[in-house]
């Protein structure tokens, strides 16, 4: 269905932990399972809500070609209406947050393929109603550039928001090198902007398929 499906293997390379002075360097889950366990989430996480923009920033040269970076690490409250959203505390409130990861990986150059920017979010549930919209911001005028989405499993059916929206553990947004620089800003520090707005309500005992409460 999609010839990027066999991308599966970017969760095994380890990412560095964005605790600031923590050595630790692990694969993607594993490293979501190290934050919440061995720093207090209220320093290694940030409180986001139902269709809050947060605005990330990356230096271009800090992101080595074949490593995987954490872009944001999220504990996301979802809209509150049914009561969910509470400050993050020192022990993070997993009935009420869903611990995410914004991660990046750049694939290098091969050759007559440009090297890509590959966007994806972790979570401990493959959430399907938990989703965001990511996408890269030009700081000329402030637009937004949308990335390729294509699917973790090419087994799974395209959700019906899959153009727009990513999903936890299932899908990818791709970008080409050359958007990413032309979206950079230029002189020493090579920057680009990312904006990640997260939609749906948390619920960590998420089944797949279940439709029923969907239904409901
Ligand atoms: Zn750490």
């Amino acid at each position: 269905m999609n010839a990027n499906y066999q991308l599966d293997y970017i969760e095994g390379i380890p990412a560095k932990c964005p605790v600031i002075g923590c050595p630790a360097q692990l694969p993607p889950q594993q490293l979501l399972a190290h934050l919440l366990m061995l720093h207090r989430p209220e320093d290694s996480m940030q409180e986001l809500g139902d269709e809050w923009q947060n605005i990330c920033e990356l230096d271009l040269f800090e992101l080595s070609p074949g490593s995987n970076h954490v872009v944001d690490a999220i504990a996301y409250a979802g809209s509150g209406k049914a009561n969910r959203s509470r400050p993050i505390g020192q022990e993070l409130q997993l009935l009420h947050h869903l611990p995410i990861l914004v991660m990046l990986y750049v694939r290098p150059p091969k050759v007559n393929v440009e090297q890509q920017y590959i966007l994806y979010l972790v979570a401990p549930v493959a959430s399907r109603r938990v989703r965001a919209h990511v996408s890269l911001l030009s700081e000329w005028d402030g637009s937004e550039l949308r990335g390729m989405r294509c699917l973790r499993n090419y087994l799974d059916a395209p959700l019906n928001d899959s153009e727009e929206l990513l999903h936890c553990n299932m899908d990818y947004l791709i970008y080409k090198a050359t958007d990413v620089w032309k979206h950079s800003t230029a002189g020493a520090m090579c920057t680009i902007q990312l904006s990640v707005v997260l939609l749906g309500e948390p619920n960590l005992f998420e089944v797949p398929d279940d439709q029923q409460e969907q239904s409901a």
